[in-house]
């Protein structure tokens, strides 16, 4: 499996696309003159922003995350779908690496897979994370009327004629 680092990274942030409640997630990164657009699931980064916090925690490292200097970036045609997220400590940077799987069901699993390792430091961690954070709860506002989520274009509210919701 080849790994291909990017070291340093200069941006990195959480992108979603689409209608709310039908967002699609993309992880981008910049660095060494390209950007790296991945595709990657919403449980995915929720599951990356506990890690994150564990190990700031673990790591006791305290800075501030300031989502909004964050730079914007522009999602790409995505390289690959995010398999797999790990994370690794090393001389007081962290190492996210996203793991994707190839497309072809011949491929055994894990041998071609791409791979690449983004090297952050304390402040691109806590302020991806808030990031990341702003962007996954960025959903469908609730209904003042019934509680449920609700599209922009509104919804079929129960509270209007007690039909039952149909999600
Ligand atoms: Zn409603």
């Amino acid at each position: 499996m080849s790994i291909y680092e990017l070291d340093p990274v200069e941006a990195i942030t959480l992108a979603a696309v689409g209608e709310p409640g039908h967002r699609q997630f993309f992880l981008m990164a910049s660095g060494q003159g390209r950007t790296l657009t991945l595709s990657c699931e919403k449980a995915q980064i929720q599951a990356l922003i506990v890690r994150l916090h564990q190990m700031m925690e673990a790591q006791g490292i305290e800075v501030e995350g300031q989502a909004a200097s964050s730079r914007r970036l522009q999602p790409g045609e995505p390289e690959w779908q995010v398999a797999e997220m790990g994370l690794g400590y090393h001389a007081e940077r962290v190492a996210s690496e996203a793991a994707g799987t190839e497309e072809s069901a011949a491929t055994p699993s894990g041998d071609d897979a791409p791979s690449v390792r983004f090297w952050l430091n304390h402040r691109q961690i806590a302020d991806f994370s808030k990031q990341a954070e702003e962007v996954l709860s960025a959903g469908r506002p609730l209904c003042p009327r019934c509680g449920l989520p609700m599209d922009p274009a509104g919804h079929p509210c129960p509270a209007n004629n007690g039909a039952r919701p149909i999600f």
